[in-house]
């Protein structure tokens, strides 16, 4: 794996000094490029994809994608608002909410934006609220096991998203008796998918239900293509998995008896390898039995270390050319806080700065403030220039919204 000390001719080193500690910073470059090749991968079909927002939610980032010529799919209400606020229209945005309230739809309907439905209660109040005048997608739950990990699976048989397949002939009812405009239908099974045997099996599912709804527009296979985290990982092979649901897609289309769109819904295939975390070493650590280098940032930060057990790869930016020894990487959080264990890495010394890896998607986006620590800057990196498109947090943006009570 490449472990660039430049990003578009721009130091990491000096941004780190230029913006301080600990910094998110993402390849703009890299973005556009992952649109483009997911673009290319699919072009046998019409393509629309659909960015999902929660992975990285910038306004700049954002405004990127809209650049390159994909739409967003926003999981809140405040998703949409920040998609229009980076100049999606409202036809660009799909709405995928998980068990929200009512008012949350009844705000995205205001705003023009496709909602997706994800029960069959929310149908219902749908269908008595706005009958057959609204268009909306419904998300079906295919019952397949994928994905990377069991958190990051959202489409088995026991997940609480989407509405089972097994419930087709509910579903068929609740449309019939508000005569509901289904214009879509979408699956998402999961985060880190490597086949296009899953996608297919997805896909088969989708075309079979399919059939039962006339009106279709499109429909929507999720995201969930795997990156590279680790050496040697295999990424999802976007070409292969392009051809194959592309062709499998037309071929349905003609079954179907009209050319639909299909939908995709990445986040991490977009945004993940362009984000870089830039952390300091404060200590280095010795104990009888490992080595750990203590650095000013921590799950708080990038949770996905202690949340998913997710490999990220660390490198020593600072001196890339020392002798190999082996080091854990911990956080500065008071909870056992591991970014990498037992990793063969350069010498580290105090105040070197370490770059962690695929920091791009569900870095900054899954932030906190736990042990009231605020939020690092990210610098966004485009055609050669860092733009700074989020000021590091203060003191005061801890306590911003609390109110002291006087005793
Ligand atoms: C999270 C999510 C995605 C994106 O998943 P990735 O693994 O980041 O590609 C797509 N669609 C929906 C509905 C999601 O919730």
């Amino acid at each position: 794996m490449q472990h660039p000390s430049h990003l578009q001719g721009i130091s990491l080193v000096s941004l780190a000094e230029e913006f301080g500690t600990p910094l998110y910073i993402y390849d703009g470059e890299k973005i556009f490029n992952q649109v483009k090749s997911l673009q290319n991968a699919f072009s046998a079909a019409p393509l629309k994809i659909k960015y999902a927002t929660k992975a990285l939610s910038n306004i700049s980032v954002l405004k990127l994608i809209k650049k390159a010529g994909a739409g967003v799919d926003a999981v809140s209400i405040e998703e949409v608002r920040l998609g229009l606020m980076a100049g999606f229209i409202a036809d660009e945005i799909m709405y995928t909410p998980s068990g929200v309230s009512f008012d949350e739809i009844l705000q995205a309907v205001d705003l023009g934006v496709m909602v997706n439905l994800d029960s069959i209660p929310l149908m219902v109040r749908f269908g008595e609220t706005f009958g057959g005048k609204v268009p909306a997608c419904i998300r079906i739950n295919p019952h397949i096991m994928a994905g990377g990990n069991y958190k990051i699976s959202v489409g088995h048989k026991e997940s609480k998203f989407g509405i089972s397949i097994e419930q087709l002939p509910q579903i068929l009812k609740v449309v019939k008796t508000y005569n509901l405009s289904i214009v879509g239908l979408h699956i998402h099974t999961g985060s880190d998918i490597l086949d296009a045997e899953v996608f297919l099996k997805g896909g088969n599912v989708l075309f079979e239900a399919a059939l039962q709804f006339p009106d279709l527009k499109f429909l929507d296979f999720g995201g969930g293509f795997k990156v590279a985290y680790k050496p040697g990982d295999i990424a999802t092979d976007i070409q292969v998995v392009g051809q194959a649901v592309g062709e499998a897609f037309q071929a349905f289309c003609e079954k179907y008896g009209r050319q639909l769109e299909l939908w995709l819904e990445p986040g991490k295939y977009l945004v993940s390898e362009s984000g870089y975390l830039v952390v300091k070493t404060t200590v280095v650590k010795e104990t009888p039995t490992v080595t750990f280098v203590g650095v000013d940032s921590g799950l708080n930060h990038l949770i996905r270390p202690m949340m998913y057990d997710a490999y990220h790869d660390v490198y020593n930016v600072s001196n890339p050319g020392g002798p190999i020894k082996e080091y854990t990487i911990v956080g500065y959080i008071c909870e056992t806080d591991t970014i990498a264990s037992k990793r063969q890495l350069p010498e580290i010394h105090e105040d070197d700065f370490l770059v962690i890896k695929n920091a791009g998607a569900y870095g900054y986006s899954m932030s906190s403030n736990y042990n009231s620590r605020i939020r690092p800057a990210e610098v966004l990196i485009w055609e050669g220039k860092a733009h700074l498109i989020r000021r590091r947090e203060e003191f005061e943006d801890l306590v911003r919204h609390q109110i002291e009570v006087d005793f």
